[in-house]
């Protein structure tokens, strides 16, 4: 049984994992990513300063080892492969493209100089390729991170980060003297409801009052009314937060919730000068939601950038079905359908945040991607006895357009380039942040 994998981020490391261990048939999995280097947000999304939850890329690495699977990096399906050649060559295909675009805020405003999607910001300081050019530009004393899920909190923490505790972490070069030089003090971290619905975990809440030369400043009266006790944590948390004097001279990060922007305004150098917020209330749904409503009541908060962190979506990959509503591969339980008739297409699944939008931790798709790996199994019964050209054949294809495959092996390479550098700052890794360079380093060991 030949299987490709799209996408190198945990849930397509998972199902090549599971994929791997079938005992029925033996399994040939080839993993594609569009970059040279394996681990999708894994390396790309997650905070750098978050190391400990770095390091499942081994667990990651000893799939790699497996003696029938193989790597292929640099690949972009739609690009450089398309479904129809991987179905000539695999019994199987496996979509665990993840969700690469951004979601907006849908304002006046939205786009202009120093507004900035979080997914921009976060590429940037992780030395994703995309972003590497990305203008930050840090030299406004005010700044606004809208959304209160974990990406804003990390988002805001590394904003005041200092440089003994940035330099420690494999943030991208460009980023780290970006960041050491921001004139960034106060940040602000923007609700759409209370605090009770705040949907950042605790523990991600917590670090927000350990950072060295940074504090936590929460009005009490926003916690009025809020319960408190287990299962309301960050609650108790804020509580805490808003009981502590801020030390003299530390940067702050404010707090706000029940707060919408309405629209981000321009100054006179056309970038942002401010962003307009209504009040809002909660509202209880008939289904045991609660949801905000404005209330009419707008205020102009002054800051000079503004970073949209309210969420992930996929983008549609050329024939991959796409449910533009959900913005996720169109799929039933894993299984790919098509979005007009529902009907299941043969042979086609998918995992991760491409099947089911950005919601959910690493450690969830270990499941959901060995659930998916069983439908194929169940699905696969007799597909192995259909002839395929060799394994190798998609690799000549792929030579012949001018694609410089990266193998594990190669990415093992990139990888002790740099380790070795970023030893030089005492970092896990300096990353290599231009695709051309990684290209060019590989070439020049062959
Ligand atoms: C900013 C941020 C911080 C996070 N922090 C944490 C954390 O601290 N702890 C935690 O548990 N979880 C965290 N998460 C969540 C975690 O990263 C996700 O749950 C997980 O990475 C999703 O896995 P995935 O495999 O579905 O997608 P991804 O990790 O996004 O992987 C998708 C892969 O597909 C590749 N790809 C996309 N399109 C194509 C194409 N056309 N052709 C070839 N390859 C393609 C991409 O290059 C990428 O490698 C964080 C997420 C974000 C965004």
């Amino acid at each position: 049984m030949r299987i490709a994998i799209i996408g190198s981020g945990p849930s397509g490391f998972y199902a090549a994992e599971a994929l791997l261990r079938r005992t029925d048939v033996p399994v040939e999995v080839d993993l594609f990513d569009r970059l040279p280097t394996p681990y999708g947000l894994v390396r790309g999304g997650v905070a750098p300063d978050h190391q400990k939850i770095k390091n499942v890329a081994r667990v990651f690495a000893a799939t790699a080892a497996r003696p029938s699977f193989r790597f292929l990096g640099n690949v972009q399906l739609g690009r450089d492969v398309s479904v129809e050649e991987l179905r000539r060559h695999y019994h199987q295909i496996v979509f665990a493209t993840g969700n690469e675009a951004d979601r907006r805020l849908g304002i006046p405003g939205e786009g202009i100089a120093r507004s900035t999607p979080a997914t921009v910001f976060v590429g940037w300081y992780n030395g994703h390729p995309d972003y590497r050019d990305a203008k930050i530009d840090l030299s406004v004393p005010r700044l606004a991170v809208v959304g209160n899920g974990n990406v804003a909190v990390d988002v805001a923490r590394m904003l005041m980060r200092t440089r003994a505790e940035l330099e420690r972490t494999d943030v991208a070069g460009h980023a780290l003297e970006a960041l050491v030089a921001s004139r960034v003090r106060d940040v602000y971290l923007l609700g759409r409801r209370g605090p009770e619905q705040a949907s950042f975990t605790p523990a991600e809440l917590k670090e927000l009052g350990e950072l060295s030369d940074a504090d936590p400043v929460v009005d009490p009266a926003q916690l009025d009314g809020c319960a408190t006790g287990p299962g309301h944590e960050n609650v108790d948390l804020l509580r805490t937060f808003a009981a502590r004097q801020p030390r003299p001279g530390t940067k702050r990060l404010h707090l706000r919730f029940l707060v919408s922007p309405t629209s981000i305004v321009a100054g006179p150098d056309g970038g942002v000068a401010g962003i307009a917020l209504e009040h809002n209330r909660l509202e209880t749904l008939p289904d045991g939601r609660v949801a905000a409503r404005g209330t009419g009541q707008t205020k102009l908060l002054d800051v000079g950038m503004v970073l949209p962190a309210v969420g992930y979506a996929g983008d549609r990959i050329p024939g991959v079905p796409f449910d533009e509503k959900r913005r996720i591969v169109s799929n039933r339980d894993g299984r790919v359908v098509d979005p007009v008739t529902g009907q299941v297409v043969p042979g086609e699944y998918v995992v991760g945040w491409a099947r089911s939008g950005p919601q959910g931790l690493i450690g969830e798709h270990k499941r959901a991607s060995a659930q998916v790996a069983g439908l194929m199994a169940q699905d696969g019964v007799g597909l192995d006895t259909r002839e395929l050209p060799p394994r190798e054949a998609i690799d000549e294809i792929l030579r012949g357009r001018g694609v410089q495959l990266v193998s594990f092996q190669d990415w093992k390479q990139l990888d002790d380039v740099e380790v070795a550098r970023g030893a030089r700052r005492g970092a896990p890794r300096d990353k290599i942040v231009d695709v051309e360079a990684m290209l060019r380093i590989l070439g020049e060991a062959r």
